[in-house]
């Protein structure tokens, strides 16, 4: 599933094919990934928007347009490319959203995504969507004084608390896992029980390792996503049985909240 990291990733990528064109219009394949608004607007809505901008909040991947914004989430296996002017439809394709450049030039901007949970916002409001979001963790309103005081309100264990989108935006199981280990905390202790000083390593570890994802490209461990190198780099996350890269003890794999866990039971006592 792709995370902060990997949404940042493919934004960039993306970016310098969309600035600046003009949507002629789209094609939605599966009408389901639409959450908002209906497909009929959709179509009449998007037709004529150009792109201003190419950006990302959280695991969400934003266009602003002349007068809305469309907002992607990737979800499980959701994944956007830039195709040329002359396309098949494949048969997980569920929108294409066809492009104008001002020289003339035609492009194909396709979201596609096999497992079909991936959704698609097109509003005048983007906060609709995004207002619940926790703060960015790349962001400013991220502190380590922030998050002290929100870990003590709630009384939640680290790892599920985490991963909850309202808390903090954007990171997913594998970059929680590898802040954890980086901070040495254990993903079962309690938020309320972190330490200011355990709370400084918490926020410098996920900041470094979403920013080292975003260096390797994210980090590629399916058939999903692909060209990211940052599973190279794991720590812990799908290192079971594998020596901690500090000490040595084997890597333990757990399951929290229904979320597959790993972690040094050494370097991260509870
Ligand atoms: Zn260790």
């Amino acid at each position: 599933m792709p995370e902060l990291p990997e949404v940042e990733t493919i934004a960039r990528k993306l970016r310098p094919h969309l600035i600046g064109k003009t949507i002629k219009d789209a094609d939605l394949r599966w009408s389901r990934t639409l959450a908002f608004p209906s497909p009929g607007k959709f179509r009449e809505r998007i037709k004529g928007q150009e792109i201003k901008e190419v950006t990302r909040r959280a695991k969400y991947f934003i266009l602003r347009l002349s007068e809305y914004s469309l907002l992607i989430h990737l979800r499980m296996s959701g994944d956007l490319f830039i195709k040329g002017s002359k396309i098949k439809p494949e048969k997980h394709d569920r929108l294409i959203v066809r492009l104008l450049a001002k020289d003339g030039g035609l492009s194909n901007l396709v979201f596609t995504d096999t497992r079909k949970f991936g959704r698609i916002w097109l509003t005048a409001n983007p906060e609709d969507v995004l207002g619940k979001l926790g703060p960015e963790p790349l962001g400013k309103g991220f502190t380590s004084e922030w998050l002290h005081t929100a870990l003590h309100k709630k009384h939640r264990q680290l790892k599920p608390l985490l991963l909850d989108q309202t808390f903090l935006a954007g990171l997913g199981n594998i970059y929680t896992d590898e802040a954890l280990n980086l901070a040495k905390l254990n993903p079962l202790a309690g938020s309320d029980s972190i330490t200011v000083k355990q709370a400084e390593a918490l926020y410098e570890a996920v900041r470094q390792v979403l920013k080292v994802g975003i260096r390797r490209n994210g980090a590629s461990i399916d058939w999903v996503y692909r060209g990211g190198e940052f599973q190279n780099y794991f720590r812990v996350y799908d290192r079971e049985g594998k020596p901690c890269l500090v000490c040595g003890t084997s890597i333990q794999r757990i399951v929290v909240g229904q979320r597959s866990t790993h972690f040094c039971p050494k370097c991260q006592v509870r």
